[in-house]
């Protein structure tokens, strides 16, 4: 399989001189094409310093990020911007859904953001399949938590993203939500052959995943593939 997004030497320093803290050492990881990869460790390990840096919101102090080509921290901040658009979804632990908006306007606002229609036939196909199409009209707080998830994910997948990187997106439903939350990604892993990056530090949800990037004080300590499907 070929590789989606490989990274050079990154490392991260936060703060000053005597305040640094190193978020991140030395990290020399490829994700392929496809793939369902889950990163563990314990909190404050570098999971979400990692993601963000990957994900192309956060520089690096050193290093490179390359998707296919593209070293995505040679180009500007709105470079960066457009490539982020373009080829990255994200799910977020809080949602993050604009209350003024229903599920499907939730849905699209990528696409418009992007001043792209819709592919509505694709996320009419996308809401099927995420069990959500009788959600469509419904505002965020008329859904329950597992259902919003879902609307998060359905936004994720609506610009047809390359990658999804998802940080603890599980981390606010409960076991029996975040389970589903789980099987619905790998839905959208199956049908859209969508590559997927996901932070969690439940191991049981992680071990479903192709791969398990294991980090440990900002370095990766072990990555095991074959996971147990
Ligand atoms: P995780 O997501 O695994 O909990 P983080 O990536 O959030 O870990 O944090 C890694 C390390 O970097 C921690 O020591 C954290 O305190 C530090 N850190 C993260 N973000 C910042 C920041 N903006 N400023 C200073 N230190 C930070
Ligand atoms: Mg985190």
């Amino acid at each position: 399989m070929s590789d989606i997004l490989r990274t050079d030497c990154l490392s991260k320093i936060y703060g000053q001189k005597n305040t640094q803290v190193a978020a991140l050492t030395n990290i020399n990881i490829a994700i392929e094409k496809g793939s369902f990869t889950s990163i563990v460790g314990r909190s404050g390990s570098g999971k979400t310093t990692l993601l963000n840096i990957l994900g192309g919101l956060e520089r690096p102090s050193s290093g490179s990020v390359y998707f296919g080509d593209t070293n995505i921290y040679t180009l500007n901040d709105s470079e960066c911007a457009a490539f982020r658009r373009k080829h990255i979804g994200y799910i977020f632990q809080f949602f993050n859904l604009i209350p003024e908006l229903t599920a499907y306007e939730n849905i699209c606002l990528p696409s418009y953001l992007d001043s792209k229609e819709p592919d509505h036939s694709f996320l009419s196909d996308v809401m099927l399949k995420l069990g959500i199409t009788n959600k469509k009209d419904k505002f965020p707080a008329e859904m329950s938590g597992g259902e919003q998830q879902r609307v998060a994910v359905a936004r994720a997948l609506s610009c047809k993203p390359d990658i999804i990187l998802a940080d603890e997106p599980t981390g606010n439903l409960d076991r029996r939500t975040g389970d589903e939350l789980m099987q619905t990604l790998l839905l959208s892993q199956r049908y859209f052959e969508q590559t997927i990056l996901m932070v969690t530090h439940d191991l049981e949800l992680a071990q479903t995943a192709d791969r398990i990037i294991k980090l440990e004080d900002g370095k990766v300590h072990s990555d095991l593939r074959g996971g147990q499907r």
